[in-house]
């Protein structure tokens, strides 16, 4: 069995408006689904990704208005790095962000910008060389050839010895790069996973935080996969449905929440594909509270539906 790098990044925002006008109209991803926390139907929970939502693309936020500003810690993701094409797609960006009022400062030594997210997320984009296709979407205002390509990696906070390493090389198929560092190769999609040292404060989960990662698997391997994490001890839960595809969550040794998700059905499973995330879509379990629903949460405007109108 073999993994096909992320499927997607699930986190936190206190505040769905200022959300959608940062990733879908400044970083250009397609808000591809609106529709509610599953396991909590009164909050959104928001998809943006390229112009058909594919793994590897997908980045989710659930909303809890006016949560608490989190911070990342010892077990928690804290950073996002998406790929771009070419130097000069990096330059675009710090000219964008910069006119957008987002600060950015070039990683050293690499050909990377990092950024923040309106509620103090950390972003990275990279100019990565890599055979994988491009998963972009359109956005007004963005040239095609700069617009991010989908996820390359993540890096987490950890202390010292890391336990995760056996789980991550051993039964998912990581390979080490470097102390701390692993990669995911071998699938259609690679991907990177690294830790740092955390900082002295505790995480707090909160706006502006990381809540998961989920890793792409195949339909047919679902169970497996399943399977296979019960036999080593991972203690994973049993497959769930969530619509856009099917799920199960462990906890990685770090503390990190990992899930496999399967690219299977997506997410045109319930609109037309040419008008994704426009109007708020809901399981057929939560139909019967549409009504109160739409007057509970702050309505939203998906840029995309903005552009086309004449
Ligand atoms: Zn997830």
């Amino acid at each position: 069995m073999q993994l096909d790098g992320i499927h997607h990044i699930t986190c936190i925002t206190a505040d769905a408006p200022i959300n959608v006008d940062f990733y879908a109209r400044v970083l250009g991803l397609r808000l591809v689904k609106q529709t509610v926390n599953f396991d909590a139907p009164d909050v959104y929970h928001l998809y943006y990704g390229d112009e058909r939502g594919a793994p590897g693309s997908i980045l989710t936020f659930f909303e809890f208005p006016g949560a608490a500003p989190g911070r990342a810690g010892a077990g928690m993701i804290h950073s996002l790095r998406w790929r771009l094409s070419t130097p000069e797609a990096l330059e675009f960006w710090a000219g964008r962000l910069e006119s957008e009022g987002v600060a950015c400062e070039h990683v050293p030594g690499e050909s990377a910008l990092r950024f923040r997210d309106p509620e103090g997320l950390t972003l990275e984009l990279a100019v990565v060389a890599t055979a994988d296709p491009p998963l972009a979407a359109e956005s007004e205002g963005i040239p095609s050839e700069h617009a991010l390509l989908g996820f390359d990696g993540v890096r987490a906070y950890s202390h010292g010895l890391r336990t995760a390493e056996r789980l991550l090389t051993e039964v998912m198929g990581f390979t080490q790069a470097a102390p701390g560092a692993y990669v995911l190769q071998g699938g259609r999609r690679s991907a990177s996973y690294a830790y740092d040292e955390p900082p002295a404060a505790l995480g707090l989960q909160g706006a502006g935080t990381v809540h998961h990662i989920a890793w792409c698997d195949r339909d047919s391997d679902h169970e497996a996969w399943r399977e296979h994490l019960h036999e080593v001890g991972a203690h994973p839960t049993p497959i769930i449905d969530r619509q856009y595809f099917l799920s199960v969550y462990f906890r990685e040794p770090q503390g990190v929440l990992f899930e496999l998700a399967t690219p299977s059905p997506g997410f045109a499973v319930d609109e037309d594909p040419d008008h994704l995330g426009e109007e708020l879509r809901l399981p057929p379990r939560y139909e019967h509270l549409r009504g109160r629903l739409e007057q509970l949460l702050t309505p939203l405007e998906n840029p995309r539906t903005r552009a086309a109108r004449p």
